[in-house]
């Protein structure tokens, strides 16, 4: 029997892409969403502890192993901002657009549009494990002032990516994957959960 990992998240964009990324591994993802388990608290300033306390609220409610992320953009013009903030800038329940608007109307006039997306990735196997797995990884780009694509979701339309002369929403799913603040974290995660014996042992 595969190992079942729940998924701390409830965004669809998110669910997308993981459960493409987990397609090639024996361990079956399970949506929180489908075990009654709401979000949890992201309370923190820094991405790694707000996906530690969200694998570990999944673990807690469910009694399985959870893999949580955090992730965001990062704009250097704006000091890092918005950062752990990026699903809320624009306020509570706002939506993509409501934050790419804030985020453009704080670059007007702004020439320094660096940016890039962070991901940290955490896999608990129960909530009180001592020695989580853990990484995170960045995602180089700039901010441009029209949309591009379809694809993707949140900052994707305009987050350019200059070696590529395409935004992230003009990329395939599987291209984005490849390259992205995500995949790369689960990239690296996928080598850590090869090597870990609780991942390969059989579980009831
Ligand atoms: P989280 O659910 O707290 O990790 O919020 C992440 C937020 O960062 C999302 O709601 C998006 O606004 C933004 N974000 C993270 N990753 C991506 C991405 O791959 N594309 C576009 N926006 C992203």
């Amino acid at each position: 029997m595969s190992q079942r990992l729940v998924l701390a998240s409830n965004s669809a964009g998110k669910l997308r892409e993981f459960t493409q990324l987990f397609k090639p591994i024996a361990i079956e993802l399970i949506p929180q969403g489908q075990l009654g388990i709401s979000a949890a608290d992201e309370p923190f300033n820094q991405f790694i502890d707000n996906a530690l306390a969200k694998a570990r609220h999944a673990s807690k409610l469910s009694g399985l192993p959870a893999i949580a992320d955090d992730s965001g953009i990062c704009v250097d013009a704006l000091g890092g901002a918005p950062g752990v903030r990026s699903a809320r800038f624009a306020g509570e329940h706002c939506s993509d657009a409501d934050n790419n608007q804030k985020l453009l109307s704080l670059l007007v006039g702004q020439a320094n549009r660096e940016a890039h997306y962070v991901c940290a990735l955490v896999v608990v196997r129960d909530a009180d494990d001592p020695n989580p797995i853990i990484v995170q990884t960045r995602w180089d780009g700039q901010i441009i002032d029209e949309p591009r694509g379809q694809q993707g979701f949140g900052y994707d339309p305009y987050f350019y990516l200059p070696q590529l002369q395409r935004t992230a929403a003009q990329l395939s799913p599987d291209h984005k994957n490849a390259i992205s603040h995500r995949g790369q974290a689960l990239a690296q995660l996928m080598k850590q959960l090869e090597q870990d014996p609780f991942f390969h042992q059989p579980h009831a």
